[in-house]
């Protein structure tokens, strides 16, 4: 039976943020070692969730040797990285002293930024191949995110990106990612790559592929993969906020023993991309038009079912937003809407008040807007405490079927503007972590049916889509004050390589 190490180690790291990445950051979101990992990640939409199926399909030894993930924040420290990949050493050197192994699975991000080395991807698959030595096969999964380096992609055999945006195919190019292993295993094939990076740093909002000009990028990458010669195509769409060098859109095609075939698709659909460029800008609309959507809806003139999903992308934890601006509140307490629950706010601080005073009293306190100056005012509120939760649920789906969240202690409030000015209250899950709410669980766990709301608050990009997107009546990006948005004059790149579009218009290429 092969034997096949698996480690996952992600993170996307947005190094704007004031929120260092710790190692306890790393063990409040997701850390598993050894023999904890089957067990929690079998059957996830997870990219683990895809290597243990596969595996337990072909005949596989998989040796899970950790599973480890923090929030998306700030950039991650010397001794988080340090003690995760002594983590991920011991692991794989208790593996290889029980016997050889026979190949690697990695589940990596793309987008991770340390403080030991900027391109943290490639640092991490530079570590596992110094210990496995330079013949092993090595598949690596990535994000669509993921900002891709030349060094990723000539230390691992062959890397395999999500196809989609939001991401539900995790599990599927886990999947995928075993399959290839597997013919490498064999010594069926000869990977040969390609990577162009066209000089393009486009945001996420409109970045979902069930959309242009993300939809005609990935039909041809699908298009490709038809040709038995062509191994892989991964398109990742970058994640500005790491501003690094290899920032933006990244084309990786993986073929077998062609060279000359991996570089025509990849320069190909690098002058595709190039040519769409133009459709990743825009799609977030005004507080004003945010407005003007509520007054038709209130006058019958947005008709449907279901709530108006309104989203805040400037503070998104999964990109990096420390999820503690009270933005969208002050925005629905001031237009005085009706019916509307928020997810999230995160303050710790709050919800300790709430807990001190417990269900059913009254507080007044100020809500967010504490980690830095950049995301809005800490807003006053009255705050009725309805109840208060440990956080947790695990998640319907589509996305991270199976995957449980821990918000940390959490409370749900009524609140009202401090000053008495009459208005609805709003629902807000106030939480102690940051988290972005991609799934309706978030609402359900503590009480809120979703579905029955006038309005949604959320937080995100583009992931909260695969959920609530079928029961909105009408979704609408805002953006607020904040780090994570779309807007990326706001952000005072250092590394970043220049000139790239949108920020330098003049730039040409190729
Ligand atoms: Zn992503």
């Amino acid at each position: 039976m092969p034997r096949v190490a698996a480690i996952q180690l992600s993170h996307e790291t947005n190094v704007f943020s004031a929120v260092p990445t710790d190692f306890a950051a790393f063990q409040a979101s997701h850390l598993l070692i050894g023999d904890e990992i089957i067990p929690a990640l079998r059957d996830s939409n997870t990219e683990f969730g895809g290597f243990i199926a596969q595996s337990e399909q072909d005949g596989i030894d998989l040796i899970p040797i950790i599973a480890v993930w923090a929030t998306p924040s700030g950039l991650v420290t010397r001794d988080a990285i340090e003690r995760l990949l002594a983590i991920a050493a011991e692991g794989l050197q208790r593996a290889i002293a029980r016997g050889p192994l026979d190949g690697v699975l990695l589940a990596l991000h793309g987008s991770m930024v340390t403080e030991v080395d900027s391109d943290g991807d490639g640092y991490v698959m530079s570590h596992v191949r110094s210990i496995v030595g330079s013949e092993l096969p090595i598949v690596s999964t990535l994000d669509l995110h993921a900002n891709v380096s030349l060094r990723m992609v000539s230390t691992v055999n062959a890397v395999v990106g999500y196809d989609t945006y939001p991401h539900v195919d995790m599990a599927e190019r886990g999947r995928e990612a075993t399959l290839l292993l597997e013919r490498l295993m064999r010594r069926e094939i000869t990977p040969t790559v390609a990577i162009r990076k066209p000089p393009m740093l486009p945001t996420s909002q409109r970045m979902t592929t069930d959309r242009m000009p993300m939809r005609a990028l990935i039909d041809r990458a699908h298009e490709a993969e038809e040709d038995p010669r062509v191994l892989n195509v991964t398109i990742a769409g970058g994640f500005p906020p790491a501003d690094v060098e290899e920032a933006g859109v990244s084309i990786i095609v993986t073929t077998d023993n062609d060279p000359a075939l991996a570089a025509q698709i990849a320069d190909e659909i690098a002058r595709v991309a190039w040519d769409l460029r133009d459709g990743f800008l825009g799609g977030v609309a005004s507080f004003d038009d945010a407005v003007g959507l509520l007054a038709a809806m209130d006058n019958g003139d947005l008709p449907g079912p279901g709530p108006l999903v309104l989203v805040d992308i400037a503070d998104n934890p999964w990109t990096g937003g420390p999820g503690d601006s009270a933005e969208l509140v002050r925005f629905l307490l001031t237009n005085k809407v009706r019916d509307a629950a928020v997810a999230l706010v995160r303050d710790a601080e709050v919800v300790n008040a709430a807990l001190a005073a417990g269900p059913g009293a009254t507080i007044t306190a100020t809500l967010g807007g504490k980690t830095d100056a950049l995301h809005g005012d800490p807003l006053p509120v009255r705050a009725y405490i309805k109840c208060l939760t440990d956080g947790q649920y695990v998640n319907d789906g589509p996305m991270m079927a199976g995957v449980l969240v821990d918000l940390g202690p959490t409370a749900l409030l009524h609140v009202t503007p401090a000053d008495g000015t009459e208005a609805p209250p709003v629902e807000v899950i106030v939480t102690t972590r940051a988290e972005t709410p991609i799934d309706l669980n978030v609402f359900r766990s503590h009480g809120i049916e979703p579905t029955r709301r006038h309005v949604l608050g959320l937080k995100g990009k583009g992931h909260f889509r695969a959920a609530f997107e079928p029961i909105g009546r009408r979704v609408v990006l805002v953006e607020g004050p904040g780090i994570t948005g779309a807007d990326l004059s706001r952000l005072a790149f250092r590394r970043l390589r220049r000139p790239i579009w949108p920020l330098d218009q003049e730039v040409r290429w190729p």
